[in-house]
């Protein structure tokens, strides 16, 4: 790595653990630059299609009539552009789900940015610690979790130890910290042979957490979507993207996109330790088709049919398994005075 990194300074005082790494390396990606669509690093499902967007509004929509058209906020984590949460309002407000305010939760300058051009009144925060406790939250979160930092632990002879990000001369390399980390891995999986990565992200699962106890105060109800897992399970899952292509996480540094699966199991723990049920998850695809994305498919056709073609393929890349329909997941949590949200197995 150049002496200029930007990540210098992270290297003070020694070997760094992943998670500091990847928060450092992330915040600084995310900071400066727009890495969503085709000239960018990767494309998520609102970027895709606004039918995305426009079913997670209706999901709201249909939850807030239900549970009685309560004063409400909108609330985004990590909203990319801003297009989701346009869809979204747009089809929410055609329904007369207005909310109270619209609250973007966003580190980036760059992506505050974007966000503002297309929804004016979004109130932006750092963290969720300074969203108004006044009214009912709905909480949307798409491939938010998975940009957040991981810890990684492998199993060594001596017993199981955390993975550290060091320098080496110009290069980063990873090496195993000293201290015994046993009690952070799962018990199920302390006795996997030696070599095997464990992840953990108590980040996402703090995050979670402080939202659910928002909404258990407050009613309302969250919606996570990421690609992810049922843990615990063995595995790591860092990766790195750059330009549409996997690249390795431990080059470039701040220049690329890095990320890891999230682990639903360790979400819904969270969730339910802050008072909330949860449901789900179910595949993106199947909850797409729950909430009617082929007859809003065919009344976009109508209204354009030169488009017939574009807007099946956009459906095609949001459901379908060999696509997005089955890696990515769709979580909710939810006040447990609340009905049961639509698209969720009861
Ligand atoms: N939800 C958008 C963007 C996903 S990219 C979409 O689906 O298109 C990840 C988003 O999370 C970006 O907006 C990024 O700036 C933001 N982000 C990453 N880490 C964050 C953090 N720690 N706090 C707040 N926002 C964060």
């Amino acid at each position: 790595m150049p002496d200029e990194s930007p990540l210098e300074s992270l290297w003070t005082d020694g070997p760094v653990s992943l998670a500091d790494y990847m928060a450092a390396a992330n915040g600084h990606y995310y900071a400066a630059r727009d890495p969503l669509g085709a000239a960018g690093d990767f494309t998520t499902a609102p970027e895709i299609s606004q039918m995305f967007g426009e079913l997670v509004g209706i999901w709201c929509a249909d939850l807030w009539d239900r549970a009685g058209r309560p004063a409400f906020r909108y609330v985004e984590l990590g909203p990319g552009r801003g297009t989701l949460a346009a869809d979204a309002l747009r089809a929410m407000r055609r329904f007369g789900c207005d909310p109270v305010g619209v609250e973007l939760v966003e580190t980036s300058p760059a992506l505050r940015a974007a966000q503002l051009s297309r929804v004016p009144d979004g109130t932006h925060h750092d963290t969720i610690e300074s969203l108004p406790g006044d009214a009912v939250l709905l909480i949307v979160a798409n491939e938010f979790f998975d940009a957040l930092p991981i810890r990684q632990f492998v199993a060594t002879p001596e017993g199981w130890r955390e993975r550290l990000v060091a320098r080496d001369g110009a290069r980063l390399v990873t090496q195993h910290g000293d201290t015994p980390v046993d009690a952070d891995v799962a018990p199920l999986l302390r006795t996997q042979p030696v070599g095997t990565v464990v992840e953990t992200s108590p980040a996402a699962s703090a995050v979670m957490h402080g939202c659910a106890l928002r909404i258990a105060h407050n009613g309302g109800a969250m919606l996570a979507i990421d690609y992810g897992y049922r843990g615990p399970a063995a595995g790591g899952t860092l990766q790195a993207v750059s330009s549409h292509r996997y690249a390795d996480p431990f080059e470039r540094a701040g220049e690329i996109d890095l990320t890891a699966h999230v682990d639903f199991t360790a979400l819904t723990a969270a969730a339910r330790r802050g008072g909330l049920t949860v449901a789900g998850p179910v595949g993106q695809g199947l909850w797409l088709q729950r909430l009617g994305i082929d007859a809003r498919l065919q009344s976009l056709i109508a209204a354009s049919p030169a488009r017939a073609e574009e807007l099946e393929g956009q459906r095609h890349r949001l459901v379908e398994a060999g696509e997005m329909g089955e890696l990515f997941q769709i979580l909710t949590a939810f006040d447990p005075a609340w009905p049961h949200p639509a698209g969720f197995a009861a």
